[in-house]
């Protein structure tokens, strides 16, 4: 049986070299098995993200749809736009790129602890965000994993906290361990009244219940027509990816190209509609139809 994203164990990244190690969940000294040094840990930092809202229901959908389908460059919660000086690291599949996002990150630790500004925090949530789709391309999901986790004790917004549990749902759903994905997504704020909070918790839950075979809640999550449900533009393409999936599953074909085709419209990120499918290994005989003359 796996653990790499057992929500009972606590695993976290080294301090001083990155490893990932177990970390008792009262705290104490632990010795690195890498790089040996001791560090003192905290309790651990795990509760649920539920901020106060002011606006619920049909009022915080209307709030989100103001700020659906146009690129939001200044949204603090987007990955879009990295962190001064993060220019050069969005290729986080290289591994030199990969390396230093490491090392920019275990200097973030030291930056929050001594001053935890908004921008602190942001440099080291994004650096986490870039750190997990690099570890994931190379299949180290420990490391993945522990620099999360990681993250999620060292920050104190809200915001940064949510997308983190959302990472980690979706990591350990795509790992096949959907009870720990289950765990994971519950403890994030399933209310957000930000656009990109709000999308992000959609795509983390839709790939939690693709991968539990829940097919109609899925569709219910993304929408079964773009727009049904408001949408963070940079994440109009995984929107459409879960969507068209779940047609597929339910055995709606006609609709799962459909709205293959409609996503092929986008100017553009339209032409990699297929590519994004079979990343995802989603909707198989809909990529497939796609690939042939309609
Ligand atoms: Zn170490």
């Amino acid at each position: 049986m796996t653990a790499t994203f057992d929500i009972e164990l606590r695993v976290l990244s080294c301090e001083k070299c990155g490893a990932p190690f177990d970390a008792p969940p009262d705290g104490g000294s632990v010795a690195c098995s890498y790089c040996g040094v001791v560090m003192v840990v905290g309790e651990r930092r795990l509760a649920a993200v539920r901020p106060a809202h002011a606006l619920e229901g049909p009022a915080r959908i209307a709030k989100l749809r103001m700020a659906s389908g146009r690129p939001l460059p200044e949204n603090p919660y987007s990955t879009v736009t990295p962190p001064p000086g993060c220019e050069g690291l969005t290729q986080a599949g290289l591994r030199p790129v990969l390396d230093q996002l490491a090392q920019r990150f275990r200097e973030a630790v030291a930056l929050v602890r001594v001053q935890p500004t908004f921008d602190h925090q942001r440099l080291l949530w994004w650096c986490a965000t870039q750190l997990n789709q690099g570890y994931g391309m190379h299949g180290e999901h420990r490391s993945r994993r522990g620099v999360l986790e990681r993250a999620i004790e060292e920050v104190s917004d809200p915001g940064f906290r949510h997308l983190l549990f959302v990472n980690l749902a979706g990591a350990a759903a795509r790992f096949g361990e959907l009870d720990a994905a289950r765990e994971w997504i519950a403890k994030c704020d399933p209310s957000a009244e930000d656009i990109v909070l709000d999308s992000g918790y959609r795509i983390g839950l839709a790939g939690v219940l693709a991968c539990s075979g829940e097919h109609a809640a899925a569709l219910d999550v993304v929408g079964a027509r773009s727009g049904e449900v408001p949408e963070a533009h940079q994440y109009r393409m995984m929107f459409a990816v879960y969507r068209i999936h779940a047609f597929e599953a339910l055995g709606r074909l006609a609709e799962a190209l459909a709205a293959a085709r409609e996503m092929g419209r986008d100017p553009i990120v339209g032409h990699l509609v297929g590519e994004a499918l079979r990343l995802n290994e989603l909707a198989p005989r809909t990529r497939a139809a796609l690939g042939s003359p309609a």
